[in-house]
């Protein structure tokens, strides 16, 4: 595959379970435009886990590109065990006992084996079952069992996530699985690590401490999926590295309806912040089992994209559907339509009086990539080129959503893959340099050796001088491919 600039700006976040984890089918769905493998704790096993992310770390290498590994740890979810049958119909009404006791779930008692949560869940609590499709109401309850009473039926299935969002929960962001499995995933080298039901800027704080532990480190998603890190979002988008605005969990544990206003809240803030965002689940559900989406999917994912979200997520799409690489294909489509809109319509108009007083650093560097962002809409570059050891530089300038393409350069491998997940960037690595002329030397030419540019291109150089600062960009070049002999 070669390496293009036309790409599409938005990128994609794809799920890999039991449908797409065959080479074959990552290797197509790279090339339909996946960017960030989501690799998600909640199912299967740490082995077969280890396997997709060696073989997309493979794939992406011979399709001459970067796909960076986004492992999600599950966190304090509760679900109930397996059933006896495929599913369980429930019908309102019907009493069932949820039990720490292993059983296999049928009708009148199904396995709940979470001591922590029967703990903090009283007689009068309302459950709420595979992502609100049914619902319980707790009759009687003690430390070993909940009897309920099913209020809204229908078929349960084996393993499906159970939510009191009207109950106070005590359960630590962190679990013993976690543990184990954040331990693995930093093993595996991954390149994010998505936290679930964040609740506040402190758990960060303890997944940063569980990292300096293992002195092994992963860029830190925050799923949004609580009504407590609503109330903190700010807090938590200052200490992490990204989020995900995770609407299955929030709409239950929010009003459904509140879920699109949720939305376009976190997603400007986190464009406020330059900080990444992924805007996830059911964008196009309909997809797991047919080919093409319905149009209320294919408007969601375009206005997410209008919003301003860097990426769009697939889930049941990718990992358990029918038509994974159709939907990476479809979610591309859309995109690009999208993306001309949000060119010709709500082009980000940077004002100088929303420069906050911050450090004297911030200010250069918010500056220059205003200032990039202005000039690249006068001279239609080829592409912006950055150079950012990481990332912060580039984050800036893709948060000004410019049209044309950024480019990030840099010597570190880790910051090269992270930037794959950010809004209009081509991530390459180089080697370090320490004059302007070799700077300019080394970007061009990894550049044109990709067939990224051609002679005579124009393009938008920005840089730190000294180099080996981070975040002191200070410098913008105006640049004709090979007008230095370069190249
Ligand atoms: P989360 O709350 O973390 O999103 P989820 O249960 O909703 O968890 P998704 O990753 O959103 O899981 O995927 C949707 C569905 O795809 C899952 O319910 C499951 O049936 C299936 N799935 C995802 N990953 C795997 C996997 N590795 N193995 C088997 N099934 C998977
Ligand atoms: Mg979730
Ligand atoms: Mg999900």
């Amino acid at each position: 595959m070669q390496l293009s600039l036309d790409n599409k700006h938005t990128k994609i976040v794809a799920t890999i379970g039991p449908a797409s984890r065959e080479p074959a089918t990552l290797r197509a769905m790279i090339r339909a435009g996946m960017n960030v493998a989501r690799i998600n704790f909640s199912h299967g096993d740490q082995q077969t886990h280890g396997e997709a992310i060696r073989n997309i770390r493979r794939i992406a290498e011979e399709e001459g590109t970067v796909v960076a590994i986004l492992c999600d740890i599950q966190g304090p979810k509760i679900r109930i065990g397996d059933l006896r049958e495929e599913s369980l119909i429930l019908e309102s009404g019907d009493s069932i006992t949820l039990t720490l006791d292993d059983v296999p779930g049928e009708k009148g008692r199904v396995s709940l084996p979470h001591p922590e949560f029967l703990r903090d869940i009283k007689a009068g609590v309302t459950l709420l079952l595979d992502d609100g499709n049914l619902q319980f109401q707790v009759a009687a309850a003690d430390a070993r069992q909940l009897v309920c009473e099913v209020v809204i039926g229908g078929a349960l299935k084996s393993r499906k996530g159970v939510s009191a969002p009207n109950a106070k929960l005590t359960l630590s962001a962190i679990t013993e699985k976690d543990r184990a499995d954040i331990e693995f995933a930093l093993e595996q080298n991954c390149d994010y690590i998505a936290m679930s039901f964040v609740r506040s800027a402190e758990d960060i704080a303890e997944m940063k401490q569980l990292m300096a532990r293992q002195n092994k480190y992963a860029a830190i998603i925050a799923k949004i999926e609580m009504g407590e890190a609503l109330e903190n979002i700010e807090d938590i988008i200052e200490v992490c590295d990204g989020i995900m605005v995770a609407r299955g969990d929030l709409g239950i544990e929010t009003p459904a309806e509140e879920v699109p206003y949720h939305q376009k809240r976190i997603i400007k803030l986190c464009n406020d912040a330059a900080k990444p965002v992924i805007t996830a689940t059911q964008m196009l559900e309909s997809m797991t089992e047919n080919p093409r989406p319905t149009r209320a999917e294919a408007s969601d994912v375009y206005n997410a994209i209008l919003d301003g979200t860097d990426a769009i997520m697939l889930s049941a799409e990718s990992a358990s559907g029918s038509f994974p690489v159709r939907a990476v294909e479809v979610m591309s489509q859309i995109a690009s339509i999208a993306e001309r809109d949000l060119q010709d319509n709500s082009v980000r108009v940077p004002r100088i009086d929303d420069a906050k007083p911050n450090t004297g650093r911030n200010l250069v560097s918010d500056a220059i990539s205003r200032a990039t962002f202005e000039i690249s809409q006068l001279l239609n570059p080829k592409a912006i080129v950055t150079t950012s050891l990481s990332g912060y530089t580039t984050r800036l300038v893709a948060k000004e959503r410019p049209r044309n393409p950024i480019l990030c350069m840099t010597p570190s491998a880790t910051t090269q893959r992270r930037m794959a997940l950010v809004w209009g960037v081509t991530p390459l690595h180089v080697a370090e340099f320490s004059t302007i002329d070799e700077m300019i030397g080394i970007i061009i030419r990894a550049a044109h050796e990709r067939n990224l540019v051609a002679l005579g291109d124009r393009l938008v150089i920005i840089a730190g001088v000294p180099f080996g600062i981070d975040g002191q960009t200070n410098l913008i070049k105006i640049h004709i491919v090979g007008e230095e002999g370069e190249i």
